[in-house]
């Protein structure tokens, strides 16, 4: 066991020792330096105290905004932080603080702070590339803000840029007949000091660590070990992103906590055919990267989940396990048919998510057990060829007060596979209406073997409304009702045909966004 681990912390190496294990990095940073003042009285849902964190994720490496007030200190065992004051003084300028120079923005140091770190990130996503996706990298302050016009115009300016690096190194690769793992983020095309640094991290290794009061952070690097490790300490608590177990550390301790982010299998995405077979441990914000090309609906969910500090540590392991009442991803791995893969020393059972939530309101995984991981079925074209279907219609629907960080009303999730006009199967959720997220059982019997037309929607209208049921004592009780009514009204109005449309074309926003305007258009050679 050791007493002490080290992490890089704005380029320098930092040696912590004997700090509590539940000590969170913004703790930590507030009483190490009085530049770091700034990371007290940390509220995540007002969007928490943003960082970078450099890290490896399968074969990439990534830098990625995180929450330091929801990240516990043995978590950074091997890894680098930048803050913004570490970004801003590196010399030479980066070119996120010449933007931040150029464009005067009317708001507080730390409001600034967490819109550099905001648009660092963003400098280097290989996915971030038009401009509807502004919304999606600063959704914890854009609409906190009146800068907003602003603050998307000096983002573009900034992403323009890095999408024209890109773009010429791409060039460069296919004159050179190269593979050029440039639009995957692969390659280091920055060669900058930040990405110089990143590209030599290693893989997360197992890490045994004892704090002061004799609390111990266990990070296995396999299957046996977690299990043994669970075993030997029967009291102690998994923990994989930590957003959810971080935020109870102020009043619960916990004396063993073993983390799941070295263990390979918790880790790794295999993707067959039929499925895709996502490990527990996988974050939102890389499900979302690796899935959402061929199911638009999950990235469409991410957008009104949290905001992107909290995505990119939350993980469907931890997700599913910490049993959020009014949870937004159940319902679309209800209609997607998905399910959990659990494991103990006993062996492994394998749950459809229907039954994962067990009506008196709590869930299967016992004590003892971690959920090992998440299968989705795939409904791309060969797989609904080979069983005669034509179409599917997918698409999810979140109600909530504000569109980011605050806890939603309803969301609905609505699966139809079609065979020429006819509905072979229907999946319908809800979450936020009964107890449990759940099916709408009866309307999807009622739907199957129907044309799908508006007639038919109309029909199922009332069987909604009779059959699902309504938790009266939550708040807000007769407009959650009726929102099983209208939601799948909407979703009718927005599927009226068989054939498939991408679920972001349809925002209300969709236009003032200019969701598939590029940030940088190259002009054909
Ligand atoms: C500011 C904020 C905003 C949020 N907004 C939303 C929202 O909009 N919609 C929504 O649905 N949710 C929201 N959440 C809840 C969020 O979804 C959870 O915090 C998150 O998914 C937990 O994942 P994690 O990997 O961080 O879990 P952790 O915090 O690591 O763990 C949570 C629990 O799960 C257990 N656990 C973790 N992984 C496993 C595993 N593989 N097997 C067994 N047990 C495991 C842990 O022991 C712990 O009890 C929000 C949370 C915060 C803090």
């Amino acid at each position: 066991m050791q007493s002490w681990f080290t992490f890089e912390l704005d380029g320098e190496e930092c040696r912590v020792e004997k700090e509590d294990t539940h000590c969170s990095l913004a703790s930590y940073l507030y009483r190490l330096d009085p530049c770091f003042r700034g990371f007290s009285g940390h509220d995540p849902w007002q969007g928490g105290d943003p960082v970078v964190l450099g890290d490896i994720e399968g074969d990439r490496h990534r830098f990625r905004v995180v929450d330091a007030g929801l990240i516990m200190l043995p978590m950074l065992a091997g890894r680098q932080v930048w803050t913004s004051e570490g970004i801003q003084n590196t010399e030479p300028d980066h070119p996120v603080n010449l933007a931040l120079r150029k464009n005067h923005f009317e708001c507080g140091a730390e409001r600034i702070g967490a819109l550099r770190i905001l648009l660092f990130e963003g400098y280097y996503r290989p996915d971030l590339r038009r401009q509807g996706q502004i919304n999606d990298q600063f959704d914890s302050i854009v609409t906190r803000t009146e800068n907003a016009p602003a603050i998307r115009d000096a983002a573009a300016q900034v992403f323009a840029s890095t999408e024209q690096l890109r773009h010429e190194a791409a060039q460069k690769a296919e004159k050179s007949g190269q593979e050029s793992g440039i639009w995957t983020g692969r390659r280091d095309i920055f060669e900058d000091r930040f990405t110089k640094r990143l590209f030599q991290i290693k893989e997360r290794a197992a890490l045994s660590y004892v704090d002061g009061a004799k609390k111990r952070f266990y990070r296995p690097d396999t299957l046996v070990e977690l299990l043994r490790l669970k075993k030997q300490y029967p009291n102690s608590r998994f923990v994989s992103g930590g957003t959810d177990l971080t935020s109870l550390s102020g009043e619960v301790e916990w004396p063993n906590l073993i983390s799941l982010e070295a263990v390979k299998e918790l880790n790794t995405f295999l993707t067959t055919e039929e499925e895709w077979e996502i490990g527990a441990s996988i974050s939102l914000t890389e499900i979302s990267e690796l899935i959402g090309r061929e199911c638009p609906a999950f990235p469409k969910l991410m957008r009104r989940f949290a905001c992107r500090a909290i995505r990119n540590r939350s993980s469907l392991g931890g997700y599913l396990a910490s049993d959020w009442r009014n949870s937004q991803i159940t319902p679309l791995l209800l209609a997607l048919n998905a399910r959990v893969i659990l494991l103990s020393e006993d062996g492994e059972r394998d749950a459809p998510i229907s039954q994962f939530f067990e009506e008196t309101g709590s869930i299967i995984l016992a004590p003892h057990e971690v959920i090992r991981s998440i299968i989705i079925p795939r409904s791309n074209e060969s797989v609904l060829a080979g069983r005669g279907i034509t179409s599917v219609l997918t698409d999810v629907y979140t109600v909530a007060p504000r569109r980011n960080l605050s806890r939603p009303y309803a969301t609905a999730a609505f699966s139809l596979e079609i065979r020429d006009r006819t509905i072979a199967k229907a999946r319908l959720a809800y979450s936020g209406i009964g107890t449990v997220p759940a099916r709408a059982r009866e309307a999807e019997e009622f739907l199957a073997g129907k044309v799908w037309k508006e007639a038919t929607a109309f029909d199922v209208l009332p069987i909604l409304n009779e059959t699902v049921e309504v938790d009266d004592s939550q708040e807000h009780a007769a407009y959650r009702k009726q929102l099983v009514v209208t939601l799948f009204q909407k979703f009718l109005s927005q599927h009226p045909r068989p054939d498939s449309t991408r679920p972001e074309a349809l925002t209300a926003t969709g236009e003032f966004a200019k969701l598939d305007q590029p940030f940088f258009d190259a002009i054909p050679s």
